[in-house]
């Protein structure tokens, strides 16, 4: 298929590229490198074995969406430009909306005007809020808490509808659990602008001696070892169900929605232990307040993925921890980061 993948220079975005293109498809990136860098274009290259086209631009411009889609005959979008930090999105709410949902709009808008007829949308699962019960399936109740969440949760709504009225689209909303790890190659990878908000690359930073210790959010919570749990899932998955999603739209049409993750959660202190094994360093840590609007507990049901794509997650939390180190390693000793 020929691919626009919007977000195409990000954690997630390059690593479905790479994945694409490894199965064939031509790839096509949109992407205005406001939380990434033109470098990873070649590292992708040099992961994939061939470039993938290129253009610095806005995902809401239609008129440059629109020449990208008639000139390459794009046949798909795969949608994952936005932007993504929670505590953000709390102070700047407009922001988030305005890039994200109206992004969106002007996409979508091209995508109508031209006929392209799929899309994959990369939601989240954090438009399920504080879970009701465990796993959580497609069918739980929605119940955003801020509004880089609820721009999610418009965005599928506004699938939903576009769906409704032209029946011939084929819409995939992928709603992620917790993306972690890198390629194998540690060539492309999540690099954070500014202070980690995830608790991953903190602990990458942390173990790189970056940053000096850990703040471990809440150690009261009712879970085994009394802090958070989550289903960490290798960005390597996740891309691949993406290729997953792009064969499902090859022959079904309407609004779909499914979860990506493994369903299995580990802890914040298993994270810490895991990655100190594979990485061989320390990670030091001190348990502080609840991190505010943290949920105890989320893990996926990935029922419906295994049976609507045929997708399953396959890497191990070894792996997960080895690459992220592989790539922080990279990092440090090749100087420039993706992210500069
Ligand atoms: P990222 O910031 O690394 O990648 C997003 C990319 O989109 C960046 O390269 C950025 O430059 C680009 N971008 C942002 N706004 C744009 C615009 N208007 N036009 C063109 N390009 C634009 O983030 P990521 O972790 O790769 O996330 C990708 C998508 O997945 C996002 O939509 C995010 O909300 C979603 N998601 C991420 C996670 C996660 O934990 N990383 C979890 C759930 C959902
Ligand atoms: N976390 C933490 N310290 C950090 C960052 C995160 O203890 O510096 C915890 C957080 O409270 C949660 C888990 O790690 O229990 C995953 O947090 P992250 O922000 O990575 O993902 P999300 O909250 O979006 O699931």
């Amino acid at each position: 298929m020929k691919v626009l993948l919007t977000g195409g220079c990000g954690y997630i975005g390059s690593h479905v590229a790479v994945v694409l293109m490894s199965a064939g498809h031509e790839v096509v990136i949109v992407d205005d490198l406001s939380n990434s860098h033109r470098d990873v274009v070649g590292r992708i290259a040099d992961i994939a074995g061939q470039l993938p086209v290129f253009y610095q631009g806005d995902v809401g411009d239609v008129a440059l969406v629109r020449d990208v889609i008639r000139r390459h005959q794009i046949d798909s979008v795969i949608h994952l430009a936005g932007f993504k930090s929670v505590g953000e999105s709390v102070q700047l709410p407009l922001k988030y909306y305005q890039n994200n949902v109206c992004g969106t709009l002007g996409l979508l808008q091209a995508m109508e005007a031209e006929s392209v007829p799929r899309l994959v949308f990369s939601s989240s699962a954090t438009i399920y809020g504080d879970p009701q019960y465990l796993p959580v399936d497609e069918a739980h109740p929605q119940r955003v808490i801020n509004a880089y969440g609820r721009s999610k949760l418009h965005i599928e709504g506004m699938l939903q509808d576009i769906s409704a009225s032209r029946p011939s689209l084929g819409v995939v909303c992928l709603r992620y659990f917790n993306p972690v790890g890198a390629h194998g190659s540690g060539l492309i990878g999540e690099y954070p602008r500014g202070t980690p908000n995830n608790l991953m690359p903190y602990v990458v930073q942390v173990a790189s001696g970056e940053r000096e210790v850990l703040n471990v959010f809440g150690g009261d919570y009712p879970t085994p070892d009394g802090t958070g749990v989550r289903d960490y899932i290798h960005v390597m998955d996740l891309a691949e169900g993406h290729l997953a999603a792009l064969n499902f739209l090859s022959s079904n049409s309407g609004w779909h929605a499914f979860n990506l993750g493994t369903g299995r959660g580990f802890s914040v202190l298993e994270m810490i232990r895991a990655f100190e094994k594979e990485s061989g360093h320390t990670v030091p840590y001190r348990i502080t307040a609840r991190r505010e609007g943290d949920v105890a507990c989320s893990y996926a049901d990935v029922q419906a993925a295994a049976r609507g794509l045929n997708w399953k997650a396959t890497r191990a939390l070894e792996d997960m921890c080895s690459s992220a180190w592989r790539f922080q390693s990279r990092l440090s000793t090749g100087g420039r980061s993706p992210a500069d």
